[in-house]
Formats: C-alpha cells, sequence, structure tokens
C-alpha cells in the first residue's frame, strides 16, 4: 500500500498530462502522475517491429502548431521533412491511376471548379469559426444540425466533387462516416488547423516528424518528473469535494490531492468511478462523445521503389480502400517505408476478415497507387489502436450529431477540485499532439490561477 500527498494529481503520461505535470511544478506545486499503461506517451509509441522503427500513433508536425514546436525545440529534439520530391498519385472513379502535382486532384475541370468553389466557401465559414468557441457562431445550432455529408451534396450533384471533398475532414481526420458528424464538428477540425484549404494540403498538415519518433516528447517530459510518475497504475476510484481529491489506483497506490487532472480520452472518463458521482451535465455530455477508427498500416521495402519511378508517395483516393498513403521512410534509412489509412466502415468491414486476408487487400489498394511491388514488403505492421483498453480507437473523440454546440462549451469546464486535458477538447490543434500541450498547458493555468499560486 503507498498512500501519497501532493498539490495535483494527473492521470494520464500523454502529451497532455505530462505538459501539465511540467507545467505545474515549474510554478511550485507537487505533482504525481498515474498512467494506466506500462509506458509513457499514450496515442504517441515509437517502436521497433522486427527491426523497423515504426510510429505506430501520432508522427507529423505541421507549421502552425506552435506549442507541439516550442516543445520539440524546447526538448532539443530534431525535425526533419516528409519526402514529397515528384508525382504524387490520384485513382479516380473509373480505377484509372493519375499522377498530379499541386494540391488539386487530377479530376476533370469542371469537378475541379467545382471542389474550387465550395472550398472557397468553406474557407470563409472556417474564417468566421473561433476553434475555441465553434458553439458561439450565430449559424451553430444550424450547422450542427446537417450532416457533413448532406451539406456537401445539397451544394452539388458532381459525386467526385463531394467524396474529394468530405474525406479531408471525414476519412482522413475525424476518421467517422461521413453520416455521423455534422457540418459543425467538419468546420472545427478545419478552424483548428487554420483552415479547410490548410487540412487539404499534405505539404502543410504533414509537414515535418521528429528524428527518433515523436514519443520522445512525452517520454522526455516524464523523464524530468522522475519518480512522480507511477506507470501500471490505472486510476479507478476518484473521491472529490470541497477539500480535494482522492484518486486510487492499482497496486494499492492511493494519492491525495488538492486538484485533479483528467489527462485522457473523454470516452475513458466512464471507467473511473467517481464518488460522488459526476453531475448530471457531465454524465450527459460524456456520452455523446466517440472515436473514431482507423488502421494505419507500415510497411517497410528494402529500399523506397516509387521514388525511383519520380514518384513522391504521397497517394490518395476516396474510392480506394486505403483512402491516403504516403512516403513514411525514417531519417537516414536505406529503406523505403509507406504508410496507408483505412478508416470508419473500411477498417470495420476489415477487421472482419483473417489477418492474412486483411494485409492481402491492404497490399492490393497500395498497389493500386504504387504498382505489384507494394504487395512484398518485408516489414508489414497495422497500428490497430481499437483494441487498445486505454485508447479505444484513432485519431480522437469528437460529437455525435449536435452534440458539440449542445454540450461543447462544458467539455473543458472544470468540476470542483477537477480539470480536464486532452487533445480530443482542444480548439487550435484539435485531435492532435499539438492541441494535447494546449489543453495541458490551459489546466496547468486555471489550477495556478485557482490556487492563487
Ligand atoms: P493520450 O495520448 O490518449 O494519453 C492519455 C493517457 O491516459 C494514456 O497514456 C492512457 O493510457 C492514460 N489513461 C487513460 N485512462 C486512465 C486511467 N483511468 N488511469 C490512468 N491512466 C489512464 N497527432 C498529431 O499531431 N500528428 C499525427 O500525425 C497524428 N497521428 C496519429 C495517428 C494515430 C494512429 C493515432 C492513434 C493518433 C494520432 N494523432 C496524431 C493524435 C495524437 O496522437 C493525439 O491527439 C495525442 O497524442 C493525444 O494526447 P493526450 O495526452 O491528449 O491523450
Amino acid at each position: 500500500m503507498t498512500d501519497i500527498t501532493r498539490d495535483v494529481v494527473i492521470i494520464g503520461a500523454g502529451a497532455a498530462g505530462t505538459t501539465a505535470a511540467n507545467q505545474l511544478r515549474k510554478a511550485g506545486l507537487t505533482v504525481a502522475v498515474l498512467e494506466a499503461r506500462d509506458r509513457v506517451g499514450g496515442r504517441l509509441w515509437t517502436d521497433v517491429i522486427e527491426g523497423a522503427m515504426l510510429e505506430i500513433g501520432g508522427q507529423w508536425v505541421s507549421p502552425d502548431q506552435d506549442a507541439l514546436k516550442e516543445t520539440i525545440e524546447e526538448l532539443g529534439l530534431e525535425t526533419f521533412s516528409r519526402y514529397r520530391e515528384g508525382d504524387s498519385v490520384y485513382v479516380g472513379p473509373d480505377g484509372q491511376l493519375h499522377r498530379f502535382t499541386g494540391e488539386m486532384f487530377p479530376v476533370s475541370a469542371e469537378t475541379e471548379a467545382v471542389i474550387a468553389e465550395i472550398t472557397e466557401r468553406l474557407d470563409a465559414m472556417v474564417a468566421e469559426i473561433d476553434p475555441d468557441k465553434p458553439w458561439e457562431h450565430p449559424n451553430a445550432q444550424e450547422w450542427d444540425s446537417v450532416t457533413w455529408d448532406a451539406w456537401l451534396r445539397a451544394q452539388t450533384d458532381d459525386d467526385e466533387a463531394v467524396r474529394n471533398l468530405a474525406f479531408a475532414t471525414g476519412s482522413a481526420m475525424l476518421t467517422k462516416p461521413t453520416h455521423t458528424f455534422s457540418l459543425l464538428q467538419s468546420l472545427l477540425m478545419a478552424a483548428s488547423a487554420g483552415s479547410y484549404s490548410n487540412l487539404v494540403d499534405a505539404d502543410f498538415i504533414l509537414d515535418k516528424r521528429v528524428v527518433g519518433g515523436l514519443q520522445q516528447v512525452p517520454q522526455a517530459l516524464a523523464a524530468r518528473l522522475g519518480d512522480d510518475v507511477f506507470l501500471n497504475s490505472p486510476v479507478r476510484f476518484l473521491e472529490w469535494g470541497d477539500e480535494g481529491v482522492v484518486a486510487h489506483a492499482d497496486g494499492d497506490l492511493t494519492v491525495r490531492a488538492r486538484y485533479a487532472i483528467l489527462a485522457h480520452a473523454p470516452v475513458l472518463y466512464d471507467r473511473i468511478s467517481f464518488v460522488p458521482s459526476l453531475p448530471r451535465r457531465q454524465h450527459q455530455l460524456h456520452q455523446h462523445l466517440s472515436m473514431g477508427f482507423v488502421i494505419k498500416v507500415h510497411a517497410v521495402y528494402d529500399r523506397p521503389f516509387w521514388r525511383e519511378q519520380g514518384l513522391s508517395g504521397t497517394a490518395f483516393s476516396p474510392y480506394e480502400l486505403s483512402h491516403e498513403a504516403y512516403d513514411n521512410t525514417n531519417h537516414g534509412d536505406e529503406r523505403g517505408t509507406l504508410v496507408g489509412f483505412v478508416s470508419d466502415q473500411n477498417a470495420d468491414d476489415l477487421f472482419t476478415l483473417s489477418a492474412e486476408e486483411r494485409k492481402e487487400r491492404i497490399l492490393e489498394s497500395l498497389s493500386h497507387y504504387y504498382g505489384p511491388e507494394a504487395k512484398n514488403p518485408v516489414v508489414y505492421y497495422e497500428s490497430d489502436w481499437g483494441t487498445e483498453e486505454w485508447t479505444r480507437g484513432a485519431y480522437a473523440a469528437s460529437f455525435d450529431m449536435g452534440g458539440l454546440h449542445r454540450y461543447g462549451a462544458d467539455l473543458r469546464a472544470a468540476v470542483g477540485p477537477i480539470h480536464f486535458a486532452c487533445s480530443d477538447m482542444a480548439g487550435a490543434g484539435y485531435q492532435h499532439v499539438d492541441g494535447a500541450i494546449r489543453m495541458g498547458r490551459l489546466a496547468a493555468a486555471n489550477i495556478l490561477a485557482a490556487d492563487g499560486s
């Protein structure tokens, strides 16, 4: 039995929790970070699989992600650019492969005009949204009452335009079918990256990676906390009241503190028994959030063979099982790595198949972009966050239809001594590591303000 007392107990050692803990420590408060897993990092996980270093979770950094960039710099980590020399490829509705450069897919002139016109309209709408308070927009209720798919289909009859516009926030970001979330949720996703155009620009949103892996960020932050990080310590009970909190974790670990930060995906709040219960509002709002689902597929080859064909490795198609794929070769590695993504219903369907059939179907899809050599990787690995008890999906959580304007304003609101921090409640950097760091900083700042520290 270990019974310790700290100023703040932080539940979760991902980017949000380790950031918050460091901020509080710097301000002179004592902390304990309780982590359910046997490792730090949460959805950041860099591992070696059959000799290949893979980013099983988050990896990319974009130029607007100031909080993440500052942290990377402060920790002395190095970044490198995603390989992007040469042509990108697109598979159209007829299954034909087209090479292209720039941001616009090689579609017909009519479809291109439709995509450009709707993109301009979306950029104008996104510019009016405050990513920290999308529910305050005068049209929030209306925009939260129409699905992303229905809104796009009301703008044009051009199916190829709709599919290409839809997948930027659908399969590629929220990783849910486009009929399950609202236009407002889609606009928030775009606003969190600055504009809809930024979001569809792979060279922007998937710009840089960290040499050696992005998990080093939470690992380095946790290392600074030393013995105040407790692994294998899922919190099961949280008593709370005016005096503070008592967190009870596995391994007979009890932490008494004046404040708590729940620094994990909101879909996991109900894994903790709160004594007394959380208020009615939180009980309700937490039920309207759910995780998206995507399989991140890694295929490592003896060399980056696509570069020999003048291909950048960047590939898109709303008609393919793997709707997007990229050159994901590690810094200084002679071997070539491709990363592909299979999202929402396609991911569900694939998991009804055997592992062998799944691999065959995914590699077949990659071969439509890169040719038959793509079918023979030396290392193949699927990141499946759906089976991870302490995450339960990927990339992150979002509200169901109508939930964002109805409940969004209360998602980050503290309940007594309990504060909340996670990428899944960020404005800027929403669903990204940058947002996790911003939310970690915010929760720490709110505690320091409440504490008069
Ligand atoms: P988490 O990382 O989920 O950390 C929460 C921690 O809390 C976990 O370690 C969990 O084990 C722990 N926990 C949960 N419940 C309890 C409990 N009861 N007691 C104790 N501990 C608990 N973002 C990017 O910026 N760029 C990308 O390229 C990118 N790609 C991604 C690819 C994949 C496959 C995935 C899954 C995510 C990706 N993301 C990306 C998103 C990014 O990884 C997350 O948004 C971010 O890491 C979340 O950080 P967090 O600290 O908010 O939550």
